[in-house]
């Protein structure tokens, strides 16, 4: 009988002992974040939210980093994760690519986001911080911090995004479960949350205004710090896991890759997939690196490279993006994940030298091919992970178009099953 071998898998001792910083190889050197003086920020004043391991990551000449015992165990929970050749999916197109996804929604969490979370959990708990701030939009990254703040005994406040926490109730359930307090934002627990209620008691909220809570509650108390759910280098670093997993997977599978693809929201699993390809990009070798945003959020396809803001109150320090500006308000789009103004440093400059390349998906586009992956695959996607997909689908039927075939490497970033309602709404044909 012939059994597809349709999982690469990786033993776990083969998991990754070290994280690949792609600052050094960078074509140009980042340009450095700006204080409110407009002056180049000095690292320190990151210490009042950030714990001085991740400020170092951050900044970091070093190529590579080797993970620590404590991050490795935690991790080998779940990884290293499957790559899988998504032949029903071929067969359900029609066409005669590759198609390969890394499942990152094999995490306790459900995404990706649980490879940062732990490893700033980690860090933090070194640091002798007790208590750690965020926000969440879509609620996978509340979620992956609930849980890597659990295993490393620290308490978490989560502001999650007004309009999120209404499609996604039960995503608090969660957080509460796993011991994390969440509060909908803009909330009247900070000055700028106070600010946008008294502005538009129906505000929808904004991942840049939750952030800005969750800033300014960490930078007014001392055993509090602030973690970032994406766009810092530091979060890429973490997520370089992903790729160094796939370069490995690559080799046993026999495959060189013609297209790595990942949806964009901030950067993070995106550039955790292609991060450890650079020096590859620059030795010229043919890997078309693909950053897949909404065309309602079309920050990287339609945004101008600027200094911006990470936030809406502007407590976070400028950096030189990709941005539509902090007060771009995107519609509530179901890709929670997605509705992010800005880029990551890394990623617009990646974008900018001309290494990678951005494209936007519509909604409709990204329905369609998350039913069909769903209905070949049995995985339901996380609306913002078929953002990729559906550009690797539409790549692959380019391609057969013009008599061709690829390799196609897409990361599921993860899974849709807390965006059933979601779905609900596509199916009713909303
Ligand atoms: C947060 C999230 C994203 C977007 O964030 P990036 O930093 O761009 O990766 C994408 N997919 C899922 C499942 C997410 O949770």
């Amino acid at each position: 009988m012939d059994i597809p071998n349709n999982k690469i898998l990786l033993p776990k001792q083969e998991l990754p002992r070290s994280w690949f910083n792609v600052l050094p190889e960078l074509p140009e050197p980042l340009e450095p974040y700006l204080g409110p003086d407009g002056q180049p920020l000095s690292p320190s004043v990151l210490e009042v939210i950030f714990p001085p391991s991740l400020i170092e990551q951050e900044l970091s000449p070093v190529i590579e980093h080797p993970i620590a015992e404590p991050i490795l165990k935690a991790l080998a929970l779940w990884r290293p994760t499957p790559m899988v050749r998504a032949y029903r999916l071929e067969k359900a197109l029609g066409v005669k690519s590759r198609l390969y996804f890394k499942d990152e929604s094999v995490s306790p969490s459900g995404s990706h986001k649980s490879n940062t979370a732990l490893a700033q959990a980690y860090f933090n708990s070194q640091a002798g911080i007790k208590r750690l701030t965020t926000e969440t939009g879509a609620g996978q990254w509340g979620t992956a911090l609930a849980i890597a703040a659990r295993e490393f005994g620290l308490r978490v406040r989560v502001f999650m995004v007004r309009v999120s926490l209404k499609q996604k109730p039960y995503r608090k359930t969660i957080m509460n479960l796993m011991g994390a307090e969440v509060l909908p934002s803009p909330s009247e627990a900070t000055i700028s949350g106070r600010a946008a209620l008294a502005a538009n008691p129906e505000t929808l909220g904004t991942l840049g205004l939750a952030i800005s809570e969750a800033v300014e509650e960490a930078a007014n108390q001392s055993d509090t710090n602030y973690a970032l759910g994406s766009v810092l280098n530091h979060v890429i670093l973490h997520q370089t896991i992903i790729g160094l997993e796939v370069q490995k997977q690559l080799k046993l599978a026999g495959e060189t890759p013609d297209y790595l693809i990942a949806c964009h929201g901030g950067g993070s699993n995106f550039g955790g997939l292609v991060a450890p390809f650079v020096p590859n990009l620059k030795n010229g070798e043919p890997i078309k690196c693909v950053a897949v945003e909404p065309q309602s959020c079309p920050t990287l396809t339609k945004g101008q490279y600027r200094y911006d803001k990470g936030d809406a109150a502007g407590l976070t320090p400028s950096m030189p993006m990709y941005t539509l500006g902090t007060d771009f308000q995107p519609p509530a789009i179901h890709a929670g994940g997605l509705r992010y103004h800005g880029s990551s440093p890394i990623i617009s400059s990646l974008l900018k030298s001309k290494l990678i390349q951005a494209a936007a998906v519509s909604a409709d586009d990204v329905f369609k091919f998350a039913q069909i992956f769903a209905g070949s695959e049995y995985i339901i996607p996380a609306p913002e992970s078929a953002h990729a997909l559906a550009y690797s689908c539409l790549k692959a039927l380019e391609l057969e178009q013009e008599g061709k075939s690829s390799t196609i490497v897409f990361t599921l970033s993860g899974h849709g099953l807390m965006d059933l309602s979601a779905y609900e709404t596509s199916l009713n044909g909303k």
